[in-house]
């Protein structure tokens, strides 16, 4: 199987983005893959075939677990639950560790087999938070040579849930010189950078994505491959002008867990004695599936 990096430079040679979502059960984590794969399906070739220009075949996805989610599920059993769900769907899924936060923490998923690390230091000073990044990268590839690291520079505020206003103001963007510093010391292969995205859906005001600024951040350090994080709550257009200005890698959490919750939601409501787990979660798991399916075909958009 190739590895992350190497759909990354397809995605940023063909001008796509490879999906990312949140999961934290194994239902969601089917409903994910199964999305990712069907997306394609009727347009163009299989699922796992590699896009060609013209088709919204996703050649893979990612799937992550942030500290919280890699608690709940565990790091072992996401590791075992990635490679099964991938297995049986002959689909290629990249497990991230998403925004860990220590050493210790990405130690112990690079260990377990995690494909991708984001290294999280984006509330430390630069001069530590390169030194953290770092210390990862360097670890990361001595244990898996195919091991993708990403890096955060600028605090991306916000968390992955629904809020009413976040103030965001270009001082909060990362700065050009500052990402091609931290890129040339800290040798990530990914940078996750802030240009008007915020984590989470606002309800107050209206998300907008700064596509000059990002685009003097590439011109600054083309090496990287950009991520875009927050993308839940941001108008399609506005994350396809992202993708056609150099991002490969869109994350998206907050609207997935909406759609399974509200559903459920109905779901205990209008079925109040429905006691059997697969009965009342598979509906919910459906919305997320249709939800990747809308989004993976706007990530493959030419
Ligand atoms: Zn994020």
């Amino acid at each position: 199987m190739n590895n992350l990096n190497f759909y990354l430079g397809q995605a940023r040679k063909s001008h796509f983005a490879i999906g990312h979502f949140n999961f934290a059960s194994e239902d969601v984590l089917k409903a994910i893959v199964a999305g990712a794969k069907e997306a394609g399906l009727g347009v163009g070739s299989l699922g796992g075939a590699l896009a060609r220009p013209g088709n919204s075949v996703a050649p893979c996805v990612m799937v992550g677990t942030s500290e919280g989610e890699a608690d709940f599920v565990g790091i072992k059993e996401a590791v075992a639950l990635v490679r099964a769900v991938a297995d049986d769907m002959q689909f290629p899924v990249f497990l991230n560790a998403d925004h860990f936060k220590s050493f210790e923490k990405c130690k112990m998923a690079i260990d377990a087999g995690y494909d991708s690390i984001i290294a999280d230091g984006s509330k430390l000073p630069m001069a530590d938070n390169i030194a953290f990044t770092k210390q990862v990268v360097d670890y990361a590839r001595s244990v898996n040579p195919n091991i993708s690291v990403e890096g955060e520079l600028g605090y991306l505020k916000g968390s992955s849930e629904v809020q009413t206003k976040i103030e965001i103001s270009p001082a909060d963007y990362s700065k050009p010189e500052e990402v091609a510093d931290f890129v040339a010391q800290t040798g990530v292969d990914r940078m996750a950078v802030v240009f008007g995205n915020i984590h989470g859906i606002v309800t107050g005001q209206e998300e907008r994505l700064d596509i000059p600024h990002f685009a003097s951040i590439v011109a600054a350090a083309p090496q990287p491959y950009y991520i875009l994080h927050g993308a839940s709550g941001l108008k399609d257009e506005n994350i396809a002008a992202a993708i056609k200005a150099g991002i490969t890698n869109v994350h998206f959490n907050t609207e997935l867990r909406v759609a399974y919750h509200d559903k459920l939601k109905e779901e205990m409501t209008t079925m109040p004695n429905e006691t059997t787990p697969y009965k009342y979660l598979a509906p919910a798991a459906e919305e997320v599936k249709k939800l990747v399916i809308a989004k993976t075909k706007l990530f493959m958009m030419k």
